[in-house]
């Protein structure tokens, strides 16, 4: 987290509160992995902590997890959750792990996705 400086830090925790914190830990715990296509059409970042696996979209506030359920979409008492926030401290930052994919693989990395959705109704 070299590149952020701690008053930066504390400005945005003032905006984001403790998500923020949360977020830290898991770019210190884990690597965030960017799925790009080779001509970086489409872009994904996947975080993997332990058993758990979110999958956050480009430029897109969305997550997947029961924080994001409750807080922001819910109580609306967050602006986001700690997965969304882990992936711009990380493109801030550069500490990514960037892999291009093909379009086919990219395609069934999303459609295994939309399998972790499959009990929601939309
Ligand atoms: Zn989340």
């Amino acid at each position: 987290m070299a590149k952020i400086s701690s008053e930066e830090l504390l400005a945005l925790y003032s905006y984001f509160g403790e998500p923020l914190n949360e977020a830290t830990e898991i770019l210190e715990k884990c690597k965030i992995t960017q799925y790009s296509t080779g001509d970086f059409c489409r872009q994904i970042f996947d975080i993997s902590i332990s058993e758990e696996q979110y999958a956050i979209f480009e430029n897109i506030n969305f997550c997947h997890c029961k924080f994001f359920e409750d807080k922001v979409l819910g109580e609306k008492t967050c602006i986001t959750c700690k997965h969304v926030l882990a992936v711009y401290l990380a493109k801030a930052t550069g500490e990514l792990k960037k892999e291009t994919l093909d379009h086919d693989v990219f395609q069934q990395y999303l459609n295994a996705q939309l399998g972790a959705y499959s009990n929601i109704n939309m």
